[in-house]
């Protein structure tokens, strides 16, 4: 009995594919077991012919592969970027749609009308591994992007609305942290997934480290004065604290 591992392409998905040849049997078996598809066969049977019964049942197996993806990944806060993946962006659920085209390198594309992260990756490449390194980079590199712009926006407003200054503002990769202060400098830093947060958590972030030029420390005080610019700050760190998981990539 042989048994190879390879991948097919089910509607542009890649499919990890293992496959097991018999010499007594004259049927052909297609099943999934976890994120597989497992192919038994007579050993005699040329694997274009198995291709050829997979690009005929090819709906089938597709939507039954995305099921099984999406529901193996939702739980998890390290991110494959499979299809049916979610990803928070902008406080709601996106979903990762993934595709192998004719390209040179890989492209992603957040769509905020159909909530939809496209990644699209050139036709030979197909190391996972490979594949993980590069997307968490060019995901990193567009929150980091759209955090900044979202900053740009919203930090001079609520500023001048709390009547604080500040001296300027970094966008960076912190694991923990969603925002720190200088407040001798008066100089903010900024987690660049805040732009996943949905609009009330990102202004929160903002009016709690700008309150920090003001009061250096986590006082009563403190929190009295942040309230003054979010009553509901207190319901909003709450949900930080229980979605921290999904404010991960
Ligand atoms: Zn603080």
């Amino acid at each position: 009995m042989a048994n190879t591992r390879y991948y097919v392409l089910i509607k542009n998905e890649k499919v990890p594919v293992q496959v097991r040849n018999y010499q007594n049997s004259n049927s052909v078996k297609l099943y999934f077991k976890a994120d597989t598809l497992c192919i038994s066969k007579p050993a005699s049977l040329n694997f274009s012919r198995v291709e050829s019964i997979i690009k005929e049942n090819e709906n089938s197996l597709y939507d039954e592969y995305m099921k099984i993806i999406s529901t193996t990944n939702l739980e998890s806060s390290i991110k494959h970027w499979v299809t049916g993946e979610k990803m928070l962006y902008l406080g709601e659920d996106y979903t990762v749609k993934r595709e192998h085209c004719d390209l040179q390198k890989i492209e992603i594309k957040i769509d905020v009308e159909k909530k939809q992260i496209v990644i699209s990756l050139p036709n030979n490449l197909l190391d996972e591994k490979v594949i993980k390194e590069n997307v968490d980079r060019g995901i990193k590199s567009i929150l980091k992007n759209n955090t900044y712009v979202k900053l740009q926006e919203r930090l001079p407003e609520i500023s001048s609305k709390m009547g604080i200054k500040y001296s300027y503002f970094k966008v960076h990769d912190a694991t923990t942290k969603l925002g720190s202060c200088v407040p001798q400098k008066k100089s903010l830093n900024f987690n660049l997934r805040l732009v996943m947060l949905p609009q009330r958590a990102f202004d929160a972030i903002i009016i709690h480290e700008l309150a920090h030029i003001k009061y250096p420390n986590h006082s009563k005080e403190f929190y009295e004065y942040i309230k003054k610019y979010e009553p509901d700050y207190d319901n909003i760190d709450k949900w930080l604290k229980e979605n921290a998981k999904r404010i991960s990539i």
